[in-house]
């Protein structure tokens, strides 16, 4: 089943979340996504990939709301068996002293021109393990830090195992964050010195060859959004055999960080944006953070109406996206105006389908969607609830908001309520949504489907952000904070427009929405010549999708990070 995969050199791309369809709910957000997209475009440009990830049986959660708008979360079992393959290798990792045995399941990523790349699911839930070592891979983010601590070592170290007991031969390790920053510490075990060679006080590992082999991206500018473990539970639980003074040396004197680790186990290092990349180079002095921005992956977010558009007006487009710098003159504005109109009408279908709602194809859907949680400030738009209603009287326009709060996020889960509040008292004002259960499918719908695209994060915490450029695939300008990925895609007026400038605040931000929607976004929206809106639409394809891909993504680590 795997020949034809590990005949030659493959890339291991290691990720503990990765989004690959709707049924399979491996992924908590933008990070999982990211993945999935990246393995994507290896598939449809046949580059030798390998993924790892757990099958987190259960996933990451379903969420429900209730009555009171409150997030409810329920397990999100899927079955394996329905979507993947069974392999018959098993490892074994030492965990608190006792072998916990991994296997995994073959998914297979499918490109377009027949390219196909494996992702391996490692599975603990084996007869050979006890209850407890068989949840050890249920729960995505699920836990506490020593659940999280044994997950990260099924997924490293277990990782690595398993591939070479299938058959793999590896030539680049890339670890998508930290989670998966112990796999090398199994690759410095795998490369050590042998003992009779060793002279007394020098390493025993080969740290410039794990360096070598490895690549790590950091997706996070804060500080506290790094794992870190705490010796005490790592000596508990981690195999004796490794030696804990070189970990030590090399992921922290305090704790375990993983950051730290995976910084000093890589030869090349990148954030997401260049201002994430600038950020991470303050954050951690002494080592070079390169920048390669974050894309998505171009069939996957268009919507079917911009797909046949696409073929038909720029062939080649979904190998090669850099055409859809075409968009500008290739295309009429009606094109592309009915090609909108379809995936907004798909759009209001889903909302009627979800909520019961009735939207209005000619009123303009304003669209926040994504991760619930503090920095990402989705109250902004609800500062000043009478300025929103005097915009709305004037320029009427429908919001609908999506997503979800990791469930020990209690800012992000009352903030979810708090939406629910501001929806009912716009009840009969401004139709407002919220669609439970932000997945694949909801996003695929309401990045195409939507009119503007609000993104409203506090600088500098948005590392990239990415749903704003799947916006822009579909000619949905974004109106944003210039954080992430927008400083670099924002051209004012052109691809859509900034909030505030490089200096926010919470006060000032909010302000400069309700002026940039009032006075430019929603007035070009109603303007009597069409063409002027359509162009903005057309220029989001033409300048931003052009570029902010997951192809261009991919063909640069490919030559930056792996083959360097
Ligand atoms: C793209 C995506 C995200 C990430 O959204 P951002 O706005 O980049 O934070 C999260 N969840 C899902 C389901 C997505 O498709």
């Amino acid at each position: 089943m795997l020949e034809k995969f590990t005949h030659s050199p493959r890339v291991a791309y290691f990720s503990m979340e990765i989004a690959l369809r709707n049924e399979i709910p491996t992924y908590a957000g933008g990070l999982g996504v990211l993945a999935g997209d990246m393995v994507r475009s290896a598939a449809d440009l046949m580059l030798p990939m390998v993924a790892i990830s757990l099958v987190s049986r259960a996933g990451y959660f379903r969420q429900k709301i209730d009555e009171q708008g409150h997030q409810v979360e329920l397990p999100d079992f899927w079955q394996p068996e329905l979507w993947a393959k069974p392999l018959d290798a098993k490892v074994a990792v030492t965990i608190e002293g006792r072998l916990v045995w991994i296997g995994a399941w073959l998914y297979l990523v499918e490109g377009l021109s027949g390219g196909k790349q494996p992702v391996l699911l490692l599975d603990t839930d084996l007869n050979e393990n006890s209850p407890e070592d068989r949840e050890l891979t249920h729960y995505l983010y699920g836990g506490d830090s020593t659940y999280r601590l044994k997950q990260e070592i099924v997924l490293g170290i277990g990782g690595v195992r398993l591939l070479q007991a299938l058959g793999f031969t590896i030539f680049h390790y890339h670890m998508n964050e930290g989670h998966s920053a112990l796999l090398g510490v199994e690759l410095l075990h795998r490369y050590a010195y042998p003992l009779e060679e060793l002279r007394a006080g020098e390493p025993h590992y080969d740290i410039p060859r794990v360096r070598e082999m490895c690549s790590f991206t950091t997706h996070t500018p804060v500080e506290a959004g790094h794992d870190r473990f705490d010796y005490a539970l790592v000596n508990r639980v981690f195999d004796n055999t490794f030696d804990l003074l070189t970990i030590r040396h090399l992921a922290g004197e305090d704790s375990l960080n993983m950051t730290c680790l995976a910084l000093n186990l890589s030869e090349y290092v990148n954030g997401v944006a260049k201002s994430h990349a600038d950020i991470s180079n303050k954050m951690f002095p002494g080592y070079q953070v390169h920048a390669i921005t974050n894309g998505v992956h171009p069939l996957t977010w268009a919507a079917d109406s911009f797909r046949e558009l696409y073929n038909t007006r720029i062939p080649g487009w979904h190998h090669e996206p850099e055409l859809l710098i075409r968009a500008e003159c290739c295309i009429s504005d009606e094109a592309i105006w009915q090609a909108h109109q379809q995936a907004k009408t798909a759009l209001i279908e889903q909302i009627f389908d979800l909520t019961g709602a009735r939207f209005d194809l000619n009123i303009p859907i304003l669209s926040f969607a994504r991760r619930m949680t503090a920095y990402k400030r989705p109250d902004m738009l609800f500062t000043d609830m009478e300025r929103l209603k005097r915009i709305a009287r004037q320029y009427p326009f429908q919001i609908v908001m999506s997503g979800k709060a990791h469930p020990s996020d209690e800012g992000g889960k009352a903030l979810i309520a708090e939406l629910h509040g501001y929806a009912n008292q716009l009840a009969g004002i401004i139709p407002t949504v919220y669609l439970p259960n932000y997945n694949l499918d909801i996003a695929h719908g309401v990045v195409a489907g939507s009119d503007v695209w609000l993104n409203t994060p506090l600088r500098p915490y948005e590392a990239s952000g990415t749903s704003g450029m799947k916006a822009a695939i579909n000619g949905v300008p974004s109106l944003s904070v210039l954080d992430g990925w927008w400083i670099e895609g924002c051209i004012e007026g052109i691809t859509g427009w900034a909030i505030g400038n490089m200096i926010s605040s919470n006060g000032s931000d909010a302000i400069a929405l309700y002026d940039k929607l009032e006075q430019v976004v929603l007035p070009l929206y109603y303007h009597q010549d069409a063409s002027r809106w359509i162009k903005v639409m057309k220029y989001a394809i033409s300048k931003n999708a052009s570029y902010f891909n997951s192809h261009r993504m991919m063909r640069r680590y490919l030559i930056e990070a792996y083959t360097r």
